[in-house]
């Protein structure tokens, strides 16, 4: 794949394109039409990485380990070279390198299939049983896990602001919600625009223009105090069980550790939602938190928070070209963030009539595995 973050000279006349939806996938898909020269204008409520999106807070997790999926792994390489070319574009370092560890439970082989995948790759990764993990991260806990070395941490908080100006000095134009929209115009407060081409990425407000197969649901999020962890909590992995789903990612920047569940919650939309935590989940995330750092078993909650991931039944995402002409990526659950940026190559090419670097049935919004039952796994 090539990449870079000059703009082409101008030529005439450009595709317009309207963008639906600004949060990181959205964001990353305008600044990819933009680098390949096209007209741009993102449709949003709310100014970038604020509002009721999913694009918000201080942690995402950043893994190449996908189990013995080898295409997401690829798409991961992929995409930690894109957030690479960002740093650089940008002058700091987006991916805050603290690997990633896969807890093993006893009876479950996914975390012992993630190091073979990554090793038969030549991808770096470890297998520590207890002593080593305390040794590498003094006061952490897990008989076995596996370490994913090229994981660690994304900072929406971080990237958004950047992102925003970002587009805004090369040129695109930033309008409030879209009211209505169709493949080749959007309505908003300031009229009707005619576009060449429109791509949707709307998120949980998807559906409000397109009958999708996707669940939003409801995830419950708790942040721990880990002040007291003091340095060791820069250093500190993301750590997450797949049996069980919870995961933890420390922010050192904010001094805290949320706790959340991969799988997916009850349905919900984060309109109108009270954003209330159950205390049996804080119970819950605790129990998580204590077992893998047991001096953090009396920390303080300093924020609790409901976030929607919108998810597919076979967990994959939707990136997609209507039978309109239409332009639609949406369903990217609770892990798509690590791959924005290949999604916004990818959504520009599409919307371009250009080749994809990613193999696209797999994504196709007809593939039949869309209608089955949600899946309650994590991936
Ligand atoms: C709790 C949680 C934890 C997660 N953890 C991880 C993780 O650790 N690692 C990882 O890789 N990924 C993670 N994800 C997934 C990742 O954050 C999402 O996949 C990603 O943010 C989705 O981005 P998006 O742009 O598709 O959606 P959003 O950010 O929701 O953007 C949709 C946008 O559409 C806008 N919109 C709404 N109505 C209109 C309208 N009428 N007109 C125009 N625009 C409109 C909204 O304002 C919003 O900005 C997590 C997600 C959640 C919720």
């Amino acid at each position: 794949m090539t990449y870079t973050t000059s703009l082409p000279k101008p030529s005439k006349p450009m595709p317009r394109v309207a963008v639906v939806g600004g949060g990181i996938m959205g964001g990353m898909t305008a600044a990819s039409l933009r680098l390949k020269g096209a007209d741009v204008t993102l449709f949003d409520p709310h100014p970038m990485g604020t509002g009721p999106g999913a694009s918000i807070d201080t942690g995402r997790s950043f893994r190449v380990h996908y189990g013995q999926d080898e295409t997401l792994m690829a798409m991961a390489l992929q995409a930690r070279r894109l957030w690479e070319h960002w740093s650089q574009e940008w002058g700091t370092n987006l991916l805050h390198g603290t690997s990633k560890v896969l807890v093993e439970k006893a009876g479950d082989a996914s975390a012992k299939e993630s190091w073979k995948a990554m090793r038969r790759l030549g991808l770096p990764a470890d297998r520590r049983g207890r002593e080593e993990l305390a040794h590498e991260w003094p006061g952490f806990v897990a008989d076995m896990a596996t370490i994913d070395r090229l994981g660690g941490v994304l900072d929406p908080s971080d990237i958004l602001p950047r992102l925003s100006p970002w587009l805004q000095k090369r040129g695109v134009r930033f309008k409030g919600a879209a009211l209505d929209v169709s493949s080749q115009w959007v309505a908003s407060a300031e009229g009707k625009e005619m576009f060449d081409v429109v791509v949707l990425t709307a998120g949980a407000w998807t559906q409000q223009w397109l009958d999708v197969p996707m669940d939003v649901t409801r995830q419950e999020l708790v942040y721990f105090d880990a002040g007291s962890l003091g340095s060791r909590l820069d250093a500190l992995p993301v750590f997450s069980n797949m049996a069980s789903g919870f995961y933890a990612i420390p922010t050192a920047k904010d001094g805290r550790i949320k706790v959340a569940n991969h799988h997916p919650g009850p349905s919900g939309h984060p309109d109108g939602d009270d954003r209330q935590v159950a205390p049996e989940f804080e119970a819950r995330a605790r129990q998580f938190l204590s077992l893998h750092l047991p001096e953090l078993s009396e920390a303080r909650v300093m924020r609790r928070y409901v976030c929607f991931y919108s998810g597919t039944s076979d967990r994959d995402f939707i990136l997609d070209q209507m039978d309109d002409g239409m332009v639609l990526g949406c369903g990217f659950s609770g892990h798509g963030f690590k791959f924005a940026p290949l999604i916004g190559e990818t959504l520009a090419n599409m919307a371009l009539g250009r080749p994809s670097d990613i193999p696209l049935d797999r994504f196709s919004a007809h593939r039949p595995s869309l209608r089955g039952e949600l899946s309650k796994l994590a991936v």
